[in-house]
């Protein structure tokens, strides 16, 4: 018994798998001529990413940070400045020979971003400046790690690089960070403790050859994130020989479906690059002085938190996510018309809607809709045509078969005006699915 119930649990968590949820619900496809590790976003796919990536973008833009656009490649020798060429050779794509320069794809956004922080003279007043775009990066990853979304070779990182003067904004702008993390997970239902943990990513002050020597500035970043950490009152662990080679970092760690536990955001204390790149800002007083960073994400690479929210919603996204939103199933031929009136007025009102204008049977129209997981059906027939109304019927709803208390989401007749706007405060609120 036992057994048996372990092997439906396994089961279960096979069928949550954002593979099978994305070839179930045509959101992705990969393509062996295209090669391995590069997701192919069918257009179900894209609208569900677009909205997720506007969304940190408007949400990003009212935090205060300027969202640029910078490269996919460079010329190796950005990469040589910003010391990540050694350091991340393995995971490189092998330089592209153009005229007689190198270029490399990109596998980080921070040197790109500094160089736009040196085209022109900075004053103290610009800081802390937050400079913030959603990044194509290419990393070479071994084809035995590749996973669906959540190891590619190809991916984009809602990145960011903060500019800072001093220590002290440093340690707001690191709390600040995290506090934008809290509110995206928020808006997912997800929950501190619950879903998603601190881990404190440390130097190893003996490895001279992993981080860059210089123990009392290690001391001190190490100092500030631990400190901003005790302040929020949580629990967190301490990881040694976890940190970039640049400083120490606040990792969020985000727990999957399946238990495992995976770093998805990271705050990145930076005391290193500032002097490579030589960012320096005049100060009040007239003197030049040099920056402080801090490198940090808001929700990730957006492959690997699509994955992540395509398993924790197990496919039923909320509605603002859905890349359909409405499917309208009409009974029969004779209701056609006002199905395409209905379609007409919810594109007009920005609704992703879907006609189910096939000659199947309404119980084969209905089944396809749950299958594809569709938050709203609107189910109309003559009687709903003559007094302009439409049936709702909710996904998950159970069949008409069933009790009157199972039927309860069900939601029942109602005028497509008022429906309109039942749906419109659902998207509008980021309403998350019940149950
Ligand atoms: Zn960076």
């Amino acid at each position: 018994m036992a057994d048996e119930k372990a092997n439906q649990l396994e089961e279960n968590l096979d069928l949550r798998d954002h593979r099978v949820i994305g070839r179930e619900l045509d959101l992705f496809t990969f393509s062996d001529t295209v090669g391995k590790g590069l997701p192919l976003w069918t257009v179900r796919g894209t609208t569900f990413r677009r909205e997720l990536e506007r969304f940190i973008v408007d949400t990003e833009l009212a935090w205060g940070y300027q969202h640029v656009m910078t490269p996919d490649i460079a010329k190796i020798e950005l990469y040589e400045k910003s010391g990540h060429y050694p350091y991340y050779k393995e995971t490189m794509y092998a330089p592209i020979k153009i005229d007689d320069e190198e270029f490399m794809l990109r596998p980080m956004t921070c040197p790109h971003h500094f160089e736009l922080y040196l085209s022109k003279p900075r004053s103290y007043r610009e800081l802390p400046m937050r400079i913030a775009e959603l990044a194509k990066l290419y990393r070479y990853e071994l084809s035995g790690v590749l996973s669906g979304l959540t190891r590619v070779r190809s991916f984009c990182l809602a990145d960011a690089h903060i500019v800072c003067a001093d220590e002290v904004q440093m340690k707001s702008e690191i709390k600040k960070a995290l506090d934008l993390i809290d509110y995206i997970a928020g808006v997912f239902g997800l929950k501190m403790g619950e879903n998603y943990s601190y881990r404190l990513s440390l130097g190893d002050r003996a490895n001279k050859k992993k981080y860059y020597d210089n123990d009392v500035a290690w001391d001190r970043a190490e100092g500030v994130l631990s400190e901003v950490l005790k302040e929020r009152k949580c629990d967190f662990v301490e990881a040694p020989d976890e940190a970039a080679f640049y400083g120490p970092k606040i990792d969020v760690q985000m727990k999957k479906i399946s238990g495992v536990e995976e770093t998805a955001f990271t705050v990145q204390y930076d005391f290193v690059m500032p002097k490579r790149f030589d960012l320096k800002y005049i100060d009040r007083d007239g003197s030049e002085k040099l920056a402080l960073v801090v490198h940090r994400s808001s929700i990730g690479a957006i492959e690997r938190s699509a994955a992540f929210l395509l398993e924790h919603f197990n496919g039923n996204l909320p509605l603002w996510l859905a890349p359909v939103q409405v499917s309208i199933l009409p009974v029969s031929e004779k209701a056609i018309d006002y199905a395409r009136t209905i379609q007409l007025q919810l594109k007009k009102d920005g609704v992703r809607v879907e006609l189910a204008d096939d000659a199947e049977s309404l119980g084969k129209k209905i089944r396809n809709a749950e299958a594809m997981k569709i938050p709203y059906m609107l189910i109309v027939g003559e009687k709903e045509a003559e007094s302009g109304q439409v049936s709702v019927r909710a996904h998950g709803s159970p069949s008409h078969e069933a009790s009157a208390e199972q039927r309860q989401k069900d939601v029942g007749a109602m005028e497509l005006s008022a429906f309109i706007e039942k749906i419109k405060k659902e998207i509008e609120t980021k309403a998350l699915p019940e149950g």
